[in-house]
């Protein structure tokens, strides 16, 4: 159990640090950015997610995450701050060896999104319906 209610089973090939982003961009997206805790943390979580995944993360930017998050608890008008924190905070409470792993540079053999590296156009060579939003 990660957060909000829902089941999302997952065999052990996927890997957590990509899960979390595609959870987050989905709770960033919906966000209607009234206010603040949500609108931002969300932002915020899925910016350094991205950076964390394309391999420009660091070991400060779990324990960011795992911040933002806690600060978005209970601090939002509706459920939906709650429901994008819950599983962020399941991620990086019950997965963090897959990301300090993910920082020594594990990687998923077949990723479930394609990000540019640092530096360039997050959604330059796209391979992703993920990437293709307009908002994402
Ligand atoms: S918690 Fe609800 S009201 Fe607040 S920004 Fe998020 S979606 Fe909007």
């Amino acid at each position: 159990m990660l957060g909000s209610g829902g089941i999302v089973v997952l065999d052990e090939t996927v890997s957590i640090v990509e899960f979390a982003l595609r959870t987050i961009r989905f709770y960033q997206h919906e966000s209607c950015g009234w206010c603040i805790p949500c609108r931002e943390g969300t932002d915020w979580i899925k910016k350094t997610l991205t950076r964390f995944h394309a391999g420009g993360g660091t070991k400060k930017d779990i324990d960011n995450v795992q911040y933002i998050a806690e600060n978005m608890m209970g601090r939002t008008f509706c459920p939906l701050g709650d429901a994008a924190a819950m599983p962020t905070l399941g991620f990086v409470k019950k997965f963090r060896s897959e990301f300090e792993e993910y920082l020594a540079g594990a990687r998923p053999a077949n990723p479930l999104i394609q990000i540019q590296p640092v530096g360039e156009p997050e959604h330059a060579g796209a391979t992703s319906p993920w990437l293709t939003s307009p908002s994402s």
